[in-house]
Order: structure tokens, then C-alpha cells, then sequence
């Protein structure tokens, strides 16, 4: 620089985009607009990857999906009110299901907005994010870029991960610093989540308690899938012979046809175990709140989990075991001498003897289905999961009522952290978001199996997986209706659960491929057709609309007051 030369400048787009790739953020996921769209283009021209959704919930859907397959937040960027409020949506379910995530938005400017003079797109967004979030976090100064996105990130991954909302005004990112002062403002953070190690006497306290234990049960959680700690499971499972149970997302921690599982008797599990150890799981209503009848009122309950909080929500915990899963298993390990855990064999048997009732039960409606015609529900499922089962490195994303119950029974995983799901709200939208997600991550080919109202909320992100020209098959399962398409109409417009599509027909229109399959075989030929591909295709499965239950498995969540018509 020479003496007369003015001196170097930044400002705050640029201060955004280089504490982003200090800190290693490789993709984001968004939708342009005022005030970002520069943003993004910086950050694409910088060797950040952007990719651009249709909708704001479903970029922040596969921030979150990105941040529960990486460990590390998945970065969300919107632009001011609609945006940020469509973003916020996803934002809540990922603090929901402890994904870690960051949702940066522009917004509009501040002295307009805090007066409420009518700005455009005028929201005091930092105010409506508060509720739903872990944190949120405003910059005023493009001099706080670095500390912001420092502080979102640390906030969104250490402890029990969860979504940040980190607010940038237009007027920020417009702001125009000393080049050298703003890099001066940027760090990298050290050890982002630290390990959190357990008590030695709390080790003890669960130890003791699982030694003594007739009826001993794990029960894996999607805390546990997100820790990476796979191998310090398996160890444990294996080595102690305790049955386990895997909620949806733990699925494939260990292969689900792995002797020790007790999916397939499940209730009989839940009733009858005395000693129960979750991990990253929690008592919610996913789990009955581990309430009797449906859990066994003695039961003793051992609970791992990095949020203490967490400990005596529901029950009483007689063992809180407060740490990351990993260093948990590891110290339960250390502490416990060969032999001194091991399940007693009646109660393994007990298990094993239900299972292969439940298993032969189940044959016959299996059975069955493999040549219904209408096709069921049950006879497109067993057709995806063989053709999955030839392809164990597909992920599998998963919504609907029906569709999820039906393939969460029926697909086996074999691989952690291969499924991707409704998770804890039971929430409807994540389908595509989430799938992109995989795909970008991992590269490896997505299964998303989808009822077909799960797949409106998402389905023009259909657009966005054929422009990146994604490996992601998209398999429908219409039934033409929200649980069933035969509910009989009360007027002249179509029944409250009536839907009507060839989604087939939709992704050709964005140079994808599409199938209508009728018979389980077409769906079988269609999927690895689509697979072997390795393009984005959507397979419509033509099912009997007379198939499946209203709200699947949780019907009873439906208010009960006076019968109303149908
Ligand atoms: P599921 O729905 O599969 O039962 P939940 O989402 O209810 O699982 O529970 C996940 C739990 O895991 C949360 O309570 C969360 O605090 C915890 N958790 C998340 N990450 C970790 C980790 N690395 N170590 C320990 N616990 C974790």
C-alpha cells in the first residue's frame, strides 16, 4: 500500500462471508432477497456452497438436518419478516428436536422499525424469534459481525444443541469499516462443543442399578444418534446383553435386525422392564411420559442426557447420568468390571419368544398386501425396503400419518443416522428440506418416502432438487386424502381430507423423472431404476384410498367431544 493510497475497506456483507469460512460453514441454505441477495453471492463466489430453496421453512429444514448429520449448526439465511418468519418455523422444530442450527436474517431498519413507522417489511424480528429459539442475538455494528456469528454458532452446538437466530439489519451489512479493523474483529472458535464427562459417583449409582436389574432396557434416542458415540454403544449393548430399543431416528445405531433389539416387542419391553437406561431420549409423549399402564409403574429410570434439565421432567430419575453420550459410554465401560452387567436370560428370552410372535402376526397382513389390488400401503413399503435393502448407504427421509407409521415398522436401517424424520413434533414439511440436506452432505443417494399430504407442505423443492441435480428419489405414497381419500364430503366441495394429485406429472416439469407405480413390482422396477440413476426422480404410488387410519398410530390425540358427522 502505498502512502497516498486510501486505505483498504470491508463492509458488512463481506465481514459475514469471511467469519463464515473462518469457522469452516461450507454450505447455506436460503432464499434470496432484499437484503441478502449480495450476500449469497458473495459467499457462492467465496467457495461458500448457497443453495437456493423455493420456501424459507424448507432451506431451514435442511440447515437443521444438516446440523444433526454434521455436529455442526447448519446455516439458514433469510431475508427480512415473511422470510424470517417462514424460517422460523424450522427453526423452533430444530431447538425442538436439539438439532444444531443458525438462522441468520436481514431485517429491515431499526429506527423505522422500533418506532413503528411503516418500514418495508418493518418486524421487530429479534422480539418474535425469542420464544422459539435457544438464543437470538442481534448485531448493530459491523464490527460485531465476527463476535455474533462466534456467539450463534457456540450457542447452537455446545451443551443441548438447538436453533440461534442471529439478527443483521440491512444497515449493517451495508456498513462500510477499515479493512483491517474488520478482520481484526473475526475469530475462530476453539473447541465449539466441548465434551461434557460424567460424575464418577453417578457412573457408580447407574452401574449398581443396571447390576441389579431382572429386566434391564436401553432405550437409544436420536441424542444418541447425533453423538456419534456408535461404537461406544454397540460396546455397551453387547457387551451387558441389556435389550434396547430404538426410538425412529436412532434406527441403524445398531441393525435393526440385530438379536438385541426389542422393536418387535415393544409393548411387552415398555410394561415390563424394571430397570430402564435412555439415552438421548426423552420422557415425552413419544415415549407414553413413562407413565404406567404402559410402562411398568416400579420402573427405575437411569437417564443420559448433556441437558440436566432434562433429568425428572416426567419420572423420577433414579440415575441421571448428565454428560455427552459418548464420554457417558465410555465411562460406564471404565467403571464396570467384565461381567458385572449382564442381562438375565429369562427376560431376553421373554423378549425374543414375543418378538417372533409379533413377527409371525405381522407375515400375514405382510403377506397379504404383496398382491392387493388397489395397492396398500403395505405392499409399496415391502417393495422400497428390498430395493433399499440392495442400497444400505441410502437415506431415508420419512413423514406422513400412515406413511411414517407403516415405514417405520417396515424399513429396516443398518447404517446411524440414515433416517431422518418427523422427530418430536410429529411435524409435517420436512420431507424435502431435509432430504436436499442429505444429499448436499453426504453426496450419498435419499429415499424420501412421503405421504401425500406430508409431501405438499415441501413439494416444490422438487424444482430445487432437479436444478442442483440432486440423487434424490421422492416415493409418494397417494392414498388421495389426508389419513384416507374415501372420507365422504359433507357439501359440494371435496371432504376436509380430500387430495388430488399425479405428482409424477410435477417433477417432469422440472426435468425429472417421474413414475406412477400400481403394483408393488412397478414401485420395485421405478426405485431402482431411479436409484441406479443417481437423478432426481418421484415415483407416485397409486394406493387404495380406502387405506389407512385417521392420524395413524396417535389417533387418540384427537379431541373427543360430540361425534361429529362424517
Ligand atoms: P427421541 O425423540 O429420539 O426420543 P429426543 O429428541 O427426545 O430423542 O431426545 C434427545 C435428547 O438427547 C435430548 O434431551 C438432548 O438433550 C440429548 N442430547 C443431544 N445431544 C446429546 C449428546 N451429545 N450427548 C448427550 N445427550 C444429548
Amino acid at each position: 500500500e502505498g502512502a497516498d493510497e486510501p486505505p483498504a475497506l470491508t463492509d458488512g456483507i463481506h465481514l459475514v462471508v469471511d467469519a463464515l469460512k473462518l469457522n469452516d460453514v461450507e454450505t447455506l441454505y436460503g432464499v434470496v432477497g432484499i437484503p441478502i441477495t449480495d450476500l449469497a453471492r458473495l459467499a457462492q463466489a467465496s467457495g461458500i456452497r448457497y443453495i437456493g430453496f423455493r420456501h424459507e421453512s424448507d432451506a431451514g429444514h435442511a440447515a437443521a438436518a444438516a446440523g444433526f448429520l454434521t455436529q455442526k449448526p447448519g446455516i439458514c439465511l433469510t431475508v427480512s419478516a415473511p422470510g424470517f418468519l417462514n424460517g422460523l418455523v424450522a427453526l423452533a422444530n430444530a431447538t425442538t428436536n436439539c438439532f444444531p442450527m443458525v438462522q441468520i436474517s436481514g431485517s429491515s431498519e431499526q429506527h423505522l422499525v422500533d418506532l413503528q413507522r411503516g418500514d418495508y417489511e418493518e418486524m421487530d424480528q429479534l422480539a418474535a424469534a425469542r420464544p422459539f429459539v435457544k438464543a437470538a442475538y442481534r448485531v448493530h455494528r459491523a464490527e460485531d459481525i465476527g463476535r455474533g456469528i462466534a456467539r450463534a454458532i457456540r450457542t447452537a452446538v455446545s451443551g443441548r444443541p438447538g436453533g440461534v437466530y442471529l439478527d443483521i439489519p440491512a444497515a449493517v451489512l451495508g456498513e462500510v469499516i477499515d479493512a483491517e479493523q474488520g478482520a481484526e474483529s473475526l475469530w475462530r472458535l476453539v473447541d465449539p462443543a466441548p465434551r461434557q464427562v460424567p460424575q464418577a459417583e453417578a457412573v457408580d449409582r447407574a452401574i449398581d442399578l443396571l447390576a441389579g436389574a431382572e429386566r434391564p432396557l436401553v432405550v437409544l434416542g436420536k441424542g444418541a444418534a447425533y453423538s456419534q458415540a456408535d461404537e461406544q454403544i454397540r460396546e455397551f449393548v453387547e457387551t451387558t446383553g441389556i435389550p434396547y430399543l430404538p426410538m425412529s431416528m436412532a434406527k441403524g445405531l445398531l441393525p435393526d435386525d440385530h438379536p438385541q433389539s426389542a422393536s418387535t416387542a415393544r409393548s411387552l419391553a415398555l410394561r415390563r422392564a424394571d430397570v430402564v437406561m435412555l439415552v438421548g431420549a426423552r420422557l415425552n409423549w413419544l415415549l407414553g411420559h413413562g407413565e404406567a399402564p404402559q410402562w411398568n409403574p416400579q420402573a427405575t429410570f437411569i437417564q443420559v442426557d448433556i441437558a440436566a434439565t432434562e433429568m425428572d421432567s416426567n419420572q423420577p430419575i433414579a440415575a441421571p447420568l448428565v454428560g455427552d453420550v459418548a464420554s457417558v459410554m465410555e465411562a460406564l465401560a471404565e467403571r464396570s468390571k467384565p461381567g458385572r452387567i449382564n442381562a438375565p436370560a429369562a427376560w431376553r428370552e421373554e423378549l425374543a419368544e414375543r418378538s417372533a410372535q409379533n413377527v409371525a402376526k405381522m407375515a400375514g397382513r405382510l403377506k397379504a398386501a404383496e398382491t392387493a389390488q388397489p395397492m396398500k400401503f403395505l405392499g409399496a413399503l415391502q417393495a422400497i425396503r428390498d430395493v433399499l435393502h440392495e442400497n444400505p448407504r441410502a437415506y431415508v427421509v420419512n413423514e406422513g400419518a400412515n406413511a411414517l407409521d407403516l415405514a417405520r415398522n417396515t424399513i429396516g436401517m443398518q447404517v446411524p443416522r440414515h433416517r431422518l424424520d418427523s422427530g418430536t413434533w410429529g411435524v409435517m414439511g420436512i420431507g424435502m428440506g431435509y432430504a436436499i440436506a442429505a444429499a448436499v452432505e453426504t453426496g450419498d443417494p435419499v429415499v424420501a418416502i412421503e405421504g401425500d399430504s406430508a409431501f405438499g407442505f415441501s413439494g416444490m423443492e422438487i424444482e430445487a432438487i432437479c436444478r442442483y441435480d440432486l440423487p434424490i428419489v421422492t416415493v409418494v405414497l397417494n392414498n388421495s386424502g389426508v389419513y384416507r381419500g374415501d372420507d365422504p364430503s359433507a357439501s359440494d366441495d371435496p371432504a376436509p381430507t380430500a387430495l388430488k394429485a399425479r405428482h409424477d406429472l410435477m417433477i417432469q416439469a422440472f426435468g425429472g423423472k417421474g413414475y406412477q407405480a400400481t403394483t408393488p413390482a412397478e414401485v420395485a422396477t421405478a426405485l431402482r431404476e431411479a436409484l441406479a440413476s443417481g437423478r432426481p426422480a418421484l415415483i407416485d404410488c397409486v394406493i387404495d384410498p380406502t387405506d389407512g387410519t385417521e392420524s395413524g398410530n396417535i389417533a387418540h390425540l384427537n379431541p373427543k367431544g360430540i361425534t361429529v358427522q362424517r
